[in-house]
């Protein structure tokens, strides 16, 4: 995958340049705009462990951007790349994401720089306990102060061990397992927070597809059903958005990329055959219902209506930019499109649906499940069996009425089965994360629409989420 060429300005700068642009069109008080841009502090740590006979040392990170709210909160990622910028970057991308969404945190990130690949599980956790154990001892992983979450590199096994980690070091906590969210459904996660990214992105592109002028605005009519997808990158985030768009949309991906290139179909890719081939043989290299290239990021260029980053930052870049030919780009990964690649798809017209709104829905799962910690008890346990006994009042009378009206009218086959049900956790996950996606986006659109000077989502994203931050540090006294 293409990297963005080093003569565009770093990660961290692209998030500050696209703030910048933001904020020239605000009216903040004055040094409020420069208070919410830099980053408050990061930490960096070097440990070791002792693998294989000799000590190796690690590097990692856990940056806080913002604390108008606490706990701060942002993922781990887990990768060979990361450094301070982009760790810093990621922080500050989620002091917005969680304002724009709604979620009561501040913006943090951290990041290990490793190759998780190199080691086997049990080293693994003996490197991630160990790199807890470094920022909890600090409370840069605490309940109310910084709530880690997976990102790149991590799922629910790393979360597991750095709850655990966190209960050992923290005896007497009740609220141990809201350290960090993520977890296993067993360890005190939440049903729905593995596909919550995924998820995200589809309820997103559902609420584009409801408004006709942000679809003009993309040169689109209709709805998702047909639509053609170019995803890149098939890990967490990738694979749930493609398979829901495709299994219950109707949209037709004709394209995946990945680390060893790309698989191109126009007839449209099973995501669960790629899937598991993926799984299998370590790549989509040999797959036989595609054509293959090695150039995958020669895909990113192909004509299709959608196209879904979901992979590394800088992927579009002032480097291949002007072959871009989607209309409609939303950023499932985060900074995927650089600052200056933004510049020339704006003033190209392509819509750019931007990361710390498309993505946000892990984060907004995350919230969930912190809540669901604190609160000690599953979302429905009250009231799931009360709400099927008040819908089975409702489903008695109908069932007399059918009675009485003979062939006149009947109930439609799976109506009263559909109806009894009451809602479980799931059903709440998706309810809540549907409707946060649909209020922020609302809330990005009427910026969108009502102000002459604002041309873009990300600009109008970045509108409302500074607005909230500026508000809270105003109420701060500040
Ligand atoms: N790493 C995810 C993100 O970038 C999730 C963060 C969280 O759940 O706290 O949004």
């Amino acid at each position: 995958m293409s990297a963005a060429p080093t003569n565009e300005p770093t990660f961290r700068e692209s998030v500050d340049l696209m703030f910048n642009r933001a904020v020239s069109i605000m009216d903040l008080p004055p040094g409020l705009e420069e208070k919410i841009r830099v980053c408050n502090a990061t930490y960096t740590v070097r440990f070791g462990v002792r693998l294989r006979g000799r000590i190796q040392t690690f590097t990692g990170y856990r940056s806080v951007h913002s604390e108008h709210m606490e706990p701060v909160k942002g993922g781990i990622r887990f990768a060979p790349s990361v450094n301070q910028d982009e760790v810093e970057a990621l922080a500050a991308l989620m002091t917005y994401k969680c304002a724009l969404v709604e979620a009561p945190f501040g913006g943090s990130k951290g990041g290990l720089c490793i190759d998780p690949r190199e080691f086997d599980a049990h080293e693994m956790e003996q490197i991630t306990r160990r790199f807890a154990y470094e920022l909890a001892k600090r409370d840069l992983i605490h309940p109310a102060q910084n709530v880690p979450a997976p990102d790149m590199g991590t799922g629910e096994r790393e979360m597991a061990w750095i709850a655990d980690q966190y209960a050992r070091m923290n005896t007497t906590d009740i609220n141990a397992r809201a350290c960090v969210t993520g977890k296993p459904l067993n360890a005190g996660g939440i049903a729905g927070r593995v596909e919550a990214t995924g998820r995200g992105v589809q309820y997103a592109l559902r609420e584009f597809f409801r408004d006709k002028r942000d679809m003009e605005q993309a040169g689109m009519t209709g709805s998702l059903d047909g639509k053609t997808v170019i995803v890149q990158g098939l890990g967490n985030v990738g694979y749930h958005a493609a398979k829901f768009l495709s299994e219950e949309d109707g949209c037709r991906i004709t394209g995946i990329i990945e680390h060893d290139g790309a698989l191109f179909n126009e007839e449209g890719l099973s995501i669960d055959a790629v899937r598991e081939w993926i799984v299998k043989h370590g790549g989509v290299t040999g797959f036989p219902d595609a054509a293959h290239t090695a150039e995958g990021a020669a895909v990113l260029e192909e004509e299709c209506d959608i196209l879904i980053p979901a992979a590394l930052e800088g992927v579009i870049n002032l480097g291949n930019v002007h072959r871009i030919k989607a209309s409609l780009i939303i950023e499932a990964a985060n900074g995927p499109i650089t600052a200056g690649a933004d510049d020339v798809l704006r003033n190209k017209g392509t819509v750019i649906i931007p990361d710390m709104y498309a993505n946000a829905g892990g984060v907004t799962v995350s919230y969930f499940e912190w809540v669901k910690n604190l609160s000690h008890i599953r979302f429905g346990r009250m009231q799931r069996r009360q709400e099927e006994a008040r819908h089975e009042l409702i489903v008695s009378e109908l069932e007399r009425l059918d009675e009485m009206l003979g062939d006149r009218w009947s109930m439609t086959p799976d109506f009263k089965q559909k109806y009894l049900r009451g809602a479980g956790e799931l059903e709440l996950v998706r309810s809540g994360l549907d409707d946060t996606m649909r209020i922020a986006y609302q809330s990005m659109r009427e910026v969108w629409h009502e102000r002459e000077d604002v041309t873009d989502l990300r600009t109008a994203a970045y509108i409302v989420a500074i607005e909230k931050v500026a508000a809270a540090y105003r109420a701060k006294g500040l």
